[in-house]
């Protein structure tokens, strides 16, 4: 039975309780207010007031140990490649991951001749769901985050 589906009778909610703690974290996503390059510039904007990401509960947290959700948004060099590790390491568990943008899924417009450029953030950290564009619309990032929060409803207690 989906939450949504939940019966209420007599004031008693009965649902079970791996859905109840997904609907909690779904609705509670913490991305970390980290960016790297051009492609923050876009999620910054989709945090600001047009987009109003508050309403999917997503507030940027200022430290890795608050967050449950790192946006990789811009070049991955290899130079930061150590440091987004680190971050990532640095996050408490379950902890997701958004790959927003053509450098952080494949190195971008970097792709033939970027030596210095990662050739896609997965190979550093897991990703868990990609934004195509260069630079996505914030309504792409948005999108994404409700196929993070549609992934995360259809996790099991068991199996995490
Ligand atoms: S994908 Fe395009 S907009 Fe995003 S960081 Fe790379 S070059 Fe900049």
């Amino acid at each position: 039975m989906s939450i949504d589906k939940l019966s209420e009778s007599g004031g008693v909610m009965v649902t079970r309780l791996d859905e109840l703690l997904n609907w909690a974290r779904m609705s509670s996503l913490w991305p970390m207010s980290f960016g790297i390059a051009c492609c923050a510039i876009e999620m910054m904007g989709s945090m600001a007031s047009t987009y109003d990401l508050d309403r999917f509960g997503v507030f940027p947290r200022p430290s890795p140990r608050q967050s449950d959700v790192i946006i990789i948004a811009g070049t991955v060099t290899f130079k930061m490649a150590e440091r987004i590790k680190r971050l990532y390491e640095q996050m408490p568990e379950p902890r997701y991951v958004i790959s927003m943008g053509s450098c952080s899924n494949c190195g971008g417009p970097y792709w033939e001749h970027g030596y210095h450029v990662v050739k896609g953030v997965d190979r550093v950290i897991p990703v868990d769901v990609y934004v195509q564009g260069c630079p996505p619309r914030p309504e792409a990032l948005i999108g994404a985050i409700l196929e993070l929060q549609k992934k995360i409803a259809g996790e099991s207690l068991i199996n995490s």
